[in-house]
């Protein structure tokens, strides 16, 4: 909630983050990925994550078609930062940590059996 000069790192830098910015500078893809999350562990202990969105996508919050969601990747960023990964198959489409999304999907924004039963099997 704010501001920092600070944006993704791919290592703990003691600040957690989620920004916009280019896919390609943190060893993804400005085609094709849409957001990235970086999560980094002590052991057992979740120390840190950072969250980026990809800048050349449009977004919005209102599930237009136009645009990817900003609720919906926030849903499944926030899922890696909590230490689920991705979850694939037509099976699962309506997971909030389906790795798939394209615009106006706002199926993710809310959590679905899958999502919870992952995290009560994480922790
Ligand atoms: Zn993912």
């Amino acid at each position: 909630m704010g501001t920092t000069a600070t944006g993704f790192h791919t290592y703990d830098d003691g600040t957690d983050v989620v920004d916009f910015g280019d896919m390609s500078n943190v060893g993804e893809s400005d085609s094709i990925t849409i957001g990235v999350t970086g999560i980094w562990w002590t052991g057992t202990t979740l120390v840190g994550t950072d969250q980026r969105f990809n800048q050349s996508k449009a977004w919005n919050h209102s599930g237009s078609s136009c645009c990817y969601d900003v609720w919906n990747v926030a849903a499944h960023e926030t899922g890696h930062s909590i230490g689920l990964d991705d979850i694939t198959g037509s099976s699962h489409e309506e997971l909030s940590m389906y790795g798939s999304t394209y615009p106006g999907d706002v199926k993710r924004r809310t959590l679905a059996r899958g999502d919870i039963l992952g995290m009560r099997a994480k922790y």
